[in-house]
């Protein structure tokens, strides 16, 4: 069976560890939470003319395709890794995967924190962001109430993706045939939107990173009922055609 450490932080982190030498990446701790440290992910110097990349995950402990999609991927996809200009985080909430949990260990939900600087580990990942912008911006979660797989895309630069996406998505999963998801309209799968700062008052990190990082981005949702094995190949497979449509416009 694959998959079954999902929730075991430390091998997580010697995974990434080996991914990151064999993509040239650096990894860095930067916060820490509960006791555990937390970690950044970016390529050398070398790679600044690069088009540029963000990805997060794990920011809600109890979304384990999350994590371990994302690190299933780079461990395939070093290749393809060392043609964009990275910042990853692979693991923001490392105390809630342990504990499977949504929440950090104050009791926070951390995607409603992005705006309010009296949260450490929040304001150090601000500070690792810096000025930074990137053209693809993708934040990764699972989502308990899914009926499949779909995507939150704000409606920024055109054309949109998510289509392609999602399409890339469905081949292990179907997508989410709900026409209202967390209150929003919702059409096969894709949730697209424009947003604006006061929207919601605590902001979630696609938030930040649309207003200060990246007009592209879009948060991957499976469906945390489904089986693992099937989340994850579904995490990798967003992965794969989001960096590719990436670096098809940027030729
Ligand atoms: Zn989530």
């Amino acid at each position: 069976m694959l998959h079954v450490r999902a929730h075991d932080y430390p091998f997580l982190v010697n995974r990434w560890k080996r991914a990151a030498a064999a993509a040239g990446l650096k990894m860095r701790e930067f916060a820490e939470s509960g006791g555990y440290p937390i970690y950044f992910l970016e390529s050398a110097p070398s790679a600044a003319e690069q088009p540029s990349l963000y990805i997060s995950a794990g920011i809600h402990g109890d979304e384990a395709a999350s994590t371990e999609g994302l690190i299933a991927w780079a461990e395939k996809s070093p290749r393809l890794l060392r043609k964009f200009r990275a910042l990853i985080f692979p693991c923001l909430n490392p105390w809630g995967l342990v504990n499977n949990c949504r929440l950090d260990p104050s009791g926070r939900d951390l995607n409603r924190c992005y705006n309010n600087p009296r949260v450490p580990q929040i304001r150090a990942q601000v500070k690792v962001l810096g000025r930074s912008r990137f053209d693809l911006a993708l934040q990764l979660h699972e989502d308990f109430d899914a009926h499949g797989v779909y995507i939150y895309e704000i409606a920024g630069k055109r054309p949109f993706w998510a289509g392609d996406l999602l399409k890339a998505g469905t081949r292990n999963l179907p997508p989410d045939s709900r026409t209202s998801i967390e209150g929003r309209a919702a059409k096969n799968g894709i949730v697209r939107r424009k947003i604006t700062p006061d929207l919601m008052p605590n902001w979630p990190e696609a938030f930040l990173i649309h207003f200060r990082h990246a007009a592209r981005t879009f948060t991957i949702e499976t469906p945390s009922e489904f089986a693992i094995d099937a989340r994850v190949a579904t995490q990798e497979a967003i992965l794969t055609a989001a960096l590719n449509k990436c670096l098809a416009e940027s030729r």
